[in-house]
């Protein structure tokens, strides 16, 4: 534990949003602690997920190449367990099926996500941002932040973190210019700011899914026929069950659903879809399960001396729950605005408003647009989103920048497409009308975020935001 120690960054959390901030911070020089709850080299889940392949890029990993239906490179697999961070098998077209699994889409989606071992790609962060300077402390616990933390918005002024080293009880104060939550959706630093309703949002009701994936052994010689097509069921249950392989002799069967009372189990639909299976055997290789945020983002991501990164920040595909492509895309935004606001001298709002705005203006539109279409096109039933796939009114070409975490407004044919094939069900094509005018209009609105810290204009568009959502 370092006592008192000052750092102009403080982290809490090590995931792959705080590890990215941390990397990129100490990378230019900026001195970066990161408090981390777990023990070293348990950072990630245990197993590998689906992840978007343009933030990885970005964040400066090798991207593979494409040989023969299956990826090239030194950063993928050779084996089931080795040390690279890529699984080998290449799902670029997944099939859709159809939520009540009478069809499927005849347009395969562009699947834009590359299979990443969650373990793998959180040992490479924290040695990369390690490698760059910056400090890690495990065990540690982040308590609470430090400073006036007590008023509106524009009176907040963090100073620092609380932090208990979770292995001797001691508990210290580490001071810093700027103090990220980058510790997941319940963002307990963020929502620790009472005064300020603009950043403190909570996450809950359907901001939530709770998913689960099992990784299993195939032996194909029990069932060479056997339906191994990589797809998404995708509407099931109020979200999706997938599979699809991770190296010739592996499957990934998996599927979440929106947390909610008496939501189905998809343990349960995952059991049986294996059972439907004979080639899928009992030995699992990994897997686990656990809430996943599909919220959106609160107004703001931050205050004087003060961001949030991440799950934290809502920064997740909500059409999907996947949110690791999500922080890195938001880490790199927050280092920037950081790192100019530390050279400006001052980490104030209004010196980190950039952060806001390249990332509401930016990434941020199309999550919050998809959010809003997903809370209204998740409360239909498996025979209403089956009809519209059927009728290819949901079809491949609209649902890939869906899955993609891309808002794309509908062209006029798709337009003239969705009513001349969904006459006869005005009320369902009411509801589809609805979600994409809303979508739109957020899509908008989110583009014309305030360039620059001015109370009354944010509070407008908070207003206006706060009207679009219903609230
Ligand atoms: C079952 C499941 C499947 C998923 N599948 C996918 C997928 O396929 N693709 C995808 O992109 N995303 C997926 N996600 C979501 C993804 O894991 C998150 O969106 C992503 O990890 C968010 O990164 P983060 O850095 O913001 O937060 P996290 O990865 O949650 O990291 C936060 C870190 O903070 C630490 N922490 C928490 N509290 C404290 C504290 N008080 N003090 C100090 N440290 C603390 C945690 O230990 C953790 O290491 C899935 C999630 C689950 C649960």
């Amino acid at each position: 534990m370092k006592d008192q120690k000052d750092f102009q960054v403080v982290i809490a959390g090590a995931g792959p949003g705080g590890a990215l901030l941390a990397r990129q911070l100490a990378s230019a020089g900026v001195s970066v602690a990161v408090y981390e709850l777990k023990k070293e080299g348990t950072l990630g889940h245990n197993w590998s997920d689906a992840v978007e392949k343009t933030a990885l890029a970005a964040a400066g990993f090798e991207m593979p190449t494409i040989g023969n239906g299956r990826y090239k490179g030194s950063l993928v697999k050779k084996s089931e367990d080795d040390d690279n961070l890529f699984e080998p098998h290449r799902m670029d077209r997944l099939q859709i099926r159809f939520p009540d699994l009478s069809g499927a889409t005849r347009t395969a989606v562009d699947f834009r996500y590359i299979t990443t071992d969650r373990r793998v790609l959180g040992k490479m962060l924290a040695g990369q941002a390690i490698a760059a300077g910056a400090e890690i402390f495990y065990q540690h616990r982040a308590d609470g932040l430090i400073g006036d933390t007590n008023g509106p918005l524009e009176q907040i002024q963090v100073r620092g973190l609380r932090v208990t080293d979770t292995q001797t009880g001691k508990t210290a104060d580490v001071r810093a210019d700027v103090v990220v939550d980058a510790a997941g959706y319940l963002s307990l630093l963020r929502a620790s700011l009472p005064g300020a309703p603009a950043l403190n949002r909570k996450f809950s009701g359907g901001d939530l899914a709770y998913a689960c994936r099992t990784i299993r052994r195939l032996d194909t010689s029990r069932a060479t026929a056997d339906d191994l097509v990589d797809h998404y069921r995708y509407g099931a249950f109020k979200g999706y069950f997938w599979t699809h392989l991770h190296h010739n002799d592996s499957v990934d069967v998996g599927g979440g659903v929106k947390e909610a009372p008496g939501r189905v189990d998809p343990m349960a639909i995952i059991k049986e879809m294996i059972a439907e299976r004979p080639s899928i055997t009992d030995e699992e290789l990994g897997g686990g399960g656990g809430i996943v945020l599909v919220g959106k983002s609160p107004w703001t991501l931050a205050a004087s001396g003060f961001a949030a990164v991440g799950d934290a920040a809502g920064q997740v595909i909500p059409t999907t729950g996947c949110g690791v492509g999500g922080a890195m895309t938001g880490a790199l935004l927050a280092a920037d605005a950081i790192m100019a606001a530390l050279k400006k001298g001052a980490c104030t709002l209004e010196n980190l408003w950039p952060y806001n705005r390249n990332w509401f203006a930016g990434r941020g539109s199309h999550l919050a647009a998809l959010s809003a279409v997903k809370e209204i096109l998740q409360d239909l039933s498996h025979d209403e989103i089956s009809f519209l796939m059927r009728k290819d009114i949901m079809s491949g070409e609209m649902l890939t920048p869906t899955i993609n975490g891309i808002f794309l407004e509908p062209d006029l044919p798709t337009m003239i497409r969705t009513l001349v094939n969904g006459l006869s069900r005005p009320l369902l094509l009411m509801k589809l009308n609805r979600a994409t005018t809303l979508g739109k209009k957020i899509f908008t609105h989110y583009r014309d975020y305030p360039e620059a810290w001015q109370p009354a204009a944010f509070d407008e568009w908070v207003r206006n935001s706060e009207k679009l959502f219903g609230f």
